[in-house]
């Protein structure tokens, strides 16, 4: 047996899994919780359930040694789990990296550079990377970038129209983002179907939420940017909006620039206009007669659709559509109203399908033509465990 161990280190988290890249099972899965707060958390999931420990987590590198701990514990041992390497999630590989790379001494100072870009991923993945490789030495650690599948994106759609230099300068460009999982969302797709050649679109719904234009397994679009705020309405980020909003609150409001980034990123999507970020909530307040509630879901949905319409102008066609993460794979009534009204692209969702309570991968179109609409959950633990070992 071969297996990865998966790391996918935050600001106060760390989450992991080990899996075996071969056939897709996970031995165990993990995450370390608040760290450096007053109380910590780390709980271990295995077929035998979970084990937890509560104390305080001072830092990362603690962090990590109480998941080995919990691993010697409660099993299964990593030195007879046949770890062949540790592949860390990287949120920004920026223009440099197209695909995975052994991590080394430049690799971690390349990350480091790239922090301006992507301020709230990349030090604390950066942090991971490090203590990670300091406690398991006798692997090769590999990064795999939620950039890389939106490296090759034509000019036209990676560019924003700013002056040149200052573009060059300070590469401001669209990067994009969830690029693991739109490429294992996609690649399941066109193995599901039996077609290389597919026009797809793929709709990353979770609390953060992006889409992505695939033509023949390459990606040709997506909604996030420069980060992860444009695009599609968010959990707590805006999304698309006008610059001068920025330039509006900064005058008129008297807002500092960190002010406005915190109001954009943690204040605002479904919480700003509803107070809650998880979508069952909004569900619930406007099943309750909320208005607010309900312009929220309509709000979000009206931008998926413009986003699936651009697209599809953008692919001159489209053969899939696909929705994943933790709405996009739960939540049907919302699936049903991002596709409403776009029967004129040859979208249709059967009810049905729709509804049915099915867990894994499955067609919610109506047989008989048109565009298939799937439901694929996503696996971006699965598809990094695979690029590390592809590289190695
Ligand atoms: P993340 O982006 O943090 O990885 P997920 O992909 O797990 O998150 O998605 C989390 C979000 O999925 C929650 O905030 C919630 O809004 C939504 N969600 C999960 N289950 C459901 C459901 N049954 N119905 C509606 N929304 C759901």
């Amino acid at each position: 047996m071969s297996t990865v161990l998966v790391i996918n280190s935050g600001s106060s988290s760390i989450k992991y899994k080990l899996l075996e890249p071969e056939s897709g099972d996970a031995l165990a899965s993990g995450i370390v919780e608040r760290i450096g707060e007053d109380s910590g958390r780390v709980a271990h999931t295995t077929g035998d359930g979970t084990t937890e420990l509560t104390d305080p987590v001072p830092d990362h590198a603690e962090g990590l040694r109480r998941v080995l701990e919990l691993f010697e514990r409660a099993g299964p041992s990593l030195a007879e789990a046949g770890v062949v390497a540790v592949g860390h999630r990287v949120v920004q590989g920026g223009q440099r990296y197209d695909g995975p790379v052994v991590i080394d001494r430049a690799v971690e100072a390349e990350i480091d550079r790239l922090s301006p870009v992507a301020p709230l991923h990349n030090p604390p993945n950066l942090t991971g990377i490090r203590v990670a490789r300091e406690l398991l030495r006798d692997v090769p650690h590999v990064a795999v970038f939620d950039t890389a599948f939106f490296h090759d994106l034509p000019a036209a759609a990676a560019t924003y129209a700013l002056d040149r230099e200052v573009a060059a300068t300070y590469r401001v460009r669209r990067y994009g983002a969830h690029g693991t999982s739109h490429q294992y969302v996609s690649g399941r797709v066109s193995d599901l179907l039996g077609r290389e050649d597919l026009r797809q679109v793929v709709l990353h719904l979770g609390n953060g939420a992006s889409a992505s234009a695939v033509v023949a397994g390459r990606a040709v679009e997506t909604s996030m940017g420069l980060t992860p705020l444009e695009g599609l309405v968010m959990g707590t980020r805006t999304g698309d909006i006008d610059p001068a909003v920025t330039f509006h609150l900064a005058r008129n409001a008297g807002m500092s620039v960190d002010e406005i980034d915190e109001l954009y990123n943690k204040r605002s999507g479904l919480k700003g206009l509803t107070g809650q970020n998880d979508l069952r909530e909004v569900w619930r307040l406007a099943d309750d007669g909320d208005p607010q509630a309900a312009l929220a879901l309509e709000i979000y949905a009206h931008r998926i659709r413009k986003y699936v319409g651009a697209y599809a102008a953008a692919m001159g066609g489209i053969d899939a559509l696909t929705f994943t993460a933790g709405v996009g794979e739960n939540d049907a009534r919302m699936r049903a109203l991002a596709a409403d009204g776009l029967a004129f692209l040859g979208i249709r969702v059967d009810p049905g399908r729709n509804a049915s309570r099915g867990r894994g991968e499955r067609v919610i179109s109506p047989d008989g033509g048109g565009v298939t609409v799937l439901v694929v959950p996503t696996n971006e633990e699965l598809e990094i465990a695979r690029q590390t070992v592809s590289l190695l």
